[in-house]
C-alpha cells in the first residue's frame, strides 16, 4: 500500500502515489456511504477525537461520521467549555488529551503551524483540519476526488481558483495538490487578497476575473474570510461581487462544461450568486460535502493501518530487545 504518512498534517509531505491511493480508498467509501447500512471496520476499537478550536460545520461533521462510520469512539472536545477557556495552552490541552490514549486526533486551530507543533508532542495519528493561512489537506483531498469524478481525469486541467487566496488555506492545500497532479492552476482576484511572493507559486494570476476565468475547466470560488481580515482589503461587498463574484456572464468565459466549486460556507450574493450555486448542472457543491465524508475516512482508514503496523512493529521489537 503506498500511503507513508504517519500524521496528516498537509499535503506538502504526499506523493502523487500516495494521493491516489487515498482518493482511490475514498471512491470504496462512497459507495458504502449510499448504501442503508453504512458500517466498516477500519478503525473498530480506536478511539478519535476531534478537538476544534475553530468554528466549523461540514469539517467536524464530517469527521464526526467518518469516524462513526468506521467503528471508532469518537469523542468532540467542546473546546468553548473546556480548560482552553480558563487559559490553558494548545500543548497541555493536547498532552492531557494524550494521557487519555487516542488513536486518531483532528485538529483544527486558527494559527498556522499550531497543528504541526501538537503533531510533535502525541503519540497517536494527527489530522490537520485547517490551521489558519497554512493548509487544509482533507479540503483539497476531497476537492480532487469531486473533480476526478467530474471530469473523469486529474490532471491537465485548467482550474481557477478565485477570490480571497491570502487568507485562505484551501487555496494553499489546492494549488499544492493540483500542481503535484500537473494541472494549470490560475489565482483570480484582487491584487490586495494575493498572498505575498505569489509570484514564486509557479500558477498565473489574474486580477482581471473575465481572463481568469477563460476556459477554464474548473472554477473554484472562495469565501471572502472576513474574520482574517483587519484592514480595507475589498472597496465594497457590493463592487467586490461586480468584479470577483461569479456570475452567469463571467461564468460564461469558461468552458461550457466547466464545473463550479465552493469549500463552504458561503456567502452568497458577495462571491457568488446563489442561483449558481444552486445550479446542479454546474455546480458540485453539495458533492464535495459528500466527497468530505469519504475522503475523511480514507485518511483516518490509512493512518490508523500505518499506526498498527507501527505499533504492531513496536511490540515485536520489545520481545526481542
Ligand atoms: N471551510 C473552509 C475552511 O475552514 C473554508 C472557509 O472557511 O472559507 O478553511
Amino acid at each position: 500500500m503506498s500511503f507513508r504518512a504517519r500524521h496528516l498534517l498537509g499535503v506538502e509531505p504526499l506523493a502523487p502515489d500516495e494521493i491516489v491511493t487515498l482518493l482511490d480508498l475514498a471512491e470504496s467509501y462512497v459507495s458504502l456511504n449510499r448504501r442503508t447500512v453504512k458500517h466498516g471496520d477500519a478503525l473498530d476499537g480506536l478511539t478519535q477525537i476531534n478537538l476544534f478550536f475553530e468554528a466549523s460545520t461540514r469539517t467536524q461533521s464530517s469527521f464526526e461520521l467518518a469516524g462513526k462510520r468506521l467503528g471508532a469512539d469518537v469523542m468532540n472536545m467542546a473546546v468553548a467549555q473546556s480548560s482552553v477557556k480558563k487559559g490553558e495552552t494548545l500543548i497541555d490541552t493536547a498532552l492531557t488529551l494524550n494521557a487519555m490514549h487516542p488513536d486518531l486526533l483532528v485538529v483544527r486551530h486558527p494559527e498556522s503551524g499550531a497543528v504541526n507543533l501538537l503533531a510533535e508532542k502525541v503519540n497517536c495519528a494527527v489530522i490537520n483540519a485547517g490551521d489558519g493561512r497554512h493548509e487544509h489537506p482533507t479540503q483539497a483531498l476531497l476537492d480532487a476526488l469531486t473533480i476526478r469524478r467530474a471530469k473523469g481525469r486529474l490532471h491537465r486541467l485548467t482550474i481557477a481558483i478565485c477570490g480571497d487566496i491570502a487568507h485562505s488555506r484551501v487555496a494553499r492545500s489546492n494549488l499544492i495538490l493540483l500542481g503535484k497532479m500537473e494541472n494549470r492552476v490560475r489565482l483570480v482576484g484582487p491584487a490586495t487578497l494575493m498572498p505575498s511572493g505569489v509570484a514564486e507559486l509557479g500558477c498565473e494570476v489574474f486580477e482581471d476575473m473575465r481572463a481568469g476565468l477563460d476556459e477554464a475547466d474548473v472554477v473554484m470560488m472562495l469565501r471572502l474570510q472576513k474574520e482574517r481580515m483587519d484592514g480595507g482589503f475589498i472597496p465594497s461587498e457590493r463592487e467586490y461581487y461586480h468584479r470577483w463574484g461569479l456570475d452567469a456572464e463571467k461564468l460564461a468565459l469558461a468552458k461550457p462544461d466547466a464545473i463550479v466549486m465552493h469549500p463552504g460556507p458561503m456567502n452568497r450574493g458577495v462571491e457568488i450568486d446563489g442561483t449558481i450555486a444552486d445550479d446542479i448542472n454546474r455546480s458540485v457543491i453539495q458533492d464535495q460535502v459528500e466527497m468530505g465524508v469519504a475522503v475523511r475516512m480514507a485518511a483516518m482508514d490509512l493512518l490508523a493501518r500505518n499506526l498498527r503496523a507501527e505499533r504492531g512493529a513496536r511490540a515485536a521489537g520489545d520481545v526481542y530487545v
